[in-house]
């Protein structure tokens, strides 16, 4: 593990950085502490040290943020959809141009290497440009009934005012992948990020204020009390659309809480990505991939390539190539020249020693890691478990961390049946060379996404989500943005015919 600690140069920007964040709570056009003076720590991860304190909202604040929203709808469902656009370019190019500073807040509250946070934030902003693109094109429809009798006219709406509610694990990107499209679509919104994460949202709320978004349109909630606050905020019934993104879990909770509002739900929910290794593989780049699909994030990721299969052909080449870079990974605080950081908190790393734990148990070879790094903080060593049994808990549950466990098999029919083995579907991976074989893959895998030849699948201009029980709906793409409309249908009555007319003098 690399040396953890900071310099004088660094620990000054890092203080300047956070002395930046409104450490308050977002309602209307104000910055406030919580009701009741009530506080949250944000602790850093590769420390255990608090950053700083942020109001701990309750259930009166989520009420007073829903107001703010409630009265904004009508006027930012009438700003025209250019103005709307404008300003979501105005944001892209302020967070661009805040590159370093955001990253640095993200990989202070979450862990990662500044590399990667610095990549989040370029994905993230991509949200911002793409539905400032898209705010223009949201259309209508006009057909003739066919009967004759009447005429069809759709119009798209905005769906009202929304609760988005994030995880730690991208703290920007996950945020603007709703805020984005709800801004673009015309809603207004209430955001309650996750209690680990919560300050690189507020550093973007701030940068939303400061390019022009009207007060109310965007409010913000930090509060540890995530159950109460957003329970409050569906219950209320004003809400008419709930994002969440998370565990599947909380995802069922909350589906059935706004089941008794019937309110519009999207839920990008938990993964157990399966990722395929076919004996006519190109070698270099299925480890690459492989080495993409588990380290991103430190594997701290829902599209994180939880179940590694390998055909018996590629194997012993595979395994031993893929190990030998797992063992060069550095692990370190994120600020350092490293590769990956600590995990999100103690318990998350409690979770991945029990997978590897019971893997071991039942079999599974170690061959590098398999334990915990020495702390402060959370780190966890990048770990390699061959031969891991099919009923292993690390096969069904995700993991987390930076644990790859590789399964080894004989005809592509049982990678496949193992892969749809789960009750997730977010996505998949495969490596093969054969075009034919490719595409009969990725009509057999049971997932909302496929990944051929590569171990990264997000793009703003693509629909991100699950089936099964890893959710509903999409984020990104054209699809991201029918997720914060309504339809209405205008049936109009076709005129009566006019008298016919005297056709026998017309000429040529
Ligand atoms: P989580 O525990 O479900 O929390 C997610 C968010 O929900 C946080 O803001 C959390 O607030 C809030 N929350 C927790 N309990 C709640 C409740 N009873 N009512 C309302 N809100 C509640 O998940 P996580 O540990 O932060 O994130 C990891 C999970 O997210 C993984 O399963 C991962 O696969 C999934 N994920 C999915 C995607 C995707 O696009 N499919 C993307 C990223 C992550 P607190 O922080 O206050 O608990």
């Amino acid at each position: 593990m690399s040396a953890i600690g900071t310099n004088p140069e660094l620990a000054e920007r890092e203080a300047a950085v956070l002395a930046a964040v409104p450490k308050a709570s977002l309602i209307g056009d104000e910055w406030r502490p919580a009701n009741g003076g009530a506080t949250l720590a944000v602790e850093d991860p590769s420390t255990g040290d608090t950053l700083c304190e942020l109001p701990d909202a309750g259930v009166e604040d989520a009420l007073e943020a829903l107001d703010a929203a409630a009265q904004a709808q009508h006027d930012w469902a009438a700003t025209p959809a250019r103005a709307r656009g404008e300003l979501l370019r105005r944001a892209f190019e302020a967070v661009v141009e805040r590159q370093d500073e955001l990253a640095l807040l993200t990989t202070l509250e979450m862990g990662k290497p500044l590399s990667e946070s610095r990549a989040e934030v370029t994905y993230g902003a991509e949200f911002l440009r793409w539905f400032s693109e898209e705010a223009v094109r949201i259309g209508g429809r006009y057909a003739d009934h066919a009967e004759g009798t009447g005429r069809i006219l759709t119009r798209r709406h905005p769906i009202g005012p929304c609760i988005l509610v994030t995880p730690w694990n991208f703290p920007l990107a996950m945020a603007t992948r709703k805020i984005a499209p709800a801004i673009a679509a015309g809603c207004t919104m209430v955001v309650k990020p996750a209690k680990q994460t919560p300050l690189t949202t507020l550093a973007f709320a701030r940068i939303l204020q400061e390019v022009g978004l009207p007060p109310g349109v965007l409010n913000v909630l930090t509060t540890r009390s995530s159950g109460d606050v957003v329970g409050a905020l569906i219950a209320d019934g004003r809400a008419r659309k709930l994002s969440f993104t998370g565990s599947t879990e909380v995802g069922r909770v909350l589906m059935a809480q706004c089941a008794e509002r019937v309110m519009r739900t999207s839920m990008e929910l938990g993964g157990n990505a399966p990722l395929i290794v076919f004996d006519d593989a190109d070698l270099e780049r299925a480890v690459e991939g492989a080495l993409l699909a588990k380290l991103r994030n430190g594997g701290e990721s829902c599209t994180a390539a939880n179940r590694i299969y390998v055909q018996q052909g590629i194997a012993d080449d595979f395994v031993a190539a893929f190990a030998e870079r797992m063992r060069a990974v550095r692990v370190g605080r994120g600020t350092g020249q490293v590769d990956v950081g600590p995990m999100i908190d103690h318990a998350g790393r409690e979770k991945i020693q029990q997978l590897v734990d019971d893997a071991s148990a039942r079999g599974a070879k170690v061959l590098t890691g398999g334990h915990a790094l020495d702390g402060p903080g959370y780190f966890y060593a990048p770990t390699v478990l061959d031969g891991v049994a099919l009923d292993a808990r690390i096969m069904s549950e995700e993991i987390f961390g930076p644990v790859a466990p590789i399964v080894r098999f004989a005809q592509d029919s049982e990678a496949i049946t193992a892969a749809n083995a789960t009750e997730f579907g977010l996505v998949a991976y495969a490596f093969t060379q054969d075009l034919d074989r490719a595409l009969r893959v990725s009509d057999q895998l049971d997932t909302g996404m496929v990944g051929i030849n590569q171990g990264v699948v997000s793009n703003a201009a693509a629909p991100f989500g699950g089936i099964k029980q890893s959710g509903i709906g999409r984020e990104g793409g054209p699809e991201g943005l029918e997720e914060y409309l309504t339809t209405k249908y205008i049936a109009i009555a076709s005129p009566p015919l006019p008298p016919a007319m005297d056709m026998s003098r017309a000429r040529g």
